[in-house]
């Protein structure tokens, strides 16, 4: 059996993976409001689609996220 296949399996494993904690992070229950919009962990307002779709795990709103980056000195 050629390598390339092997390394190919490997790499749609560790996508699936990927995949799959990104949903995870996505639904956590503290983090989803009931009609299924994300909020912020700091201020709980609801994360913007626009940022969302930028950044599929985003735990903060862009002012929130903001201020962290700033706490970190970023
Ligand atoms: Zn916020």
């Amino acid at each position: 059996m050629p390598d390339i296949l092997d390394e190919a399996k490997e790499l749609e494993i560790r996508h699936r993976q990927a995949a799959l904690d990104n949903a995870l992070q996505r639904t956590e229950p503290e983090q989803q409001t009931l009609d299924g919009r994300i909020i912020c962990i700091d201020c709980d307002s609801p994360i913007a689609h626009a940022r969302l779709a930028a950044k599929p795990n985003a735990a903060r709103c862009v002012h929130c996220q903001l201020i962290e980056e700033q706490k970190h000195g970023r």
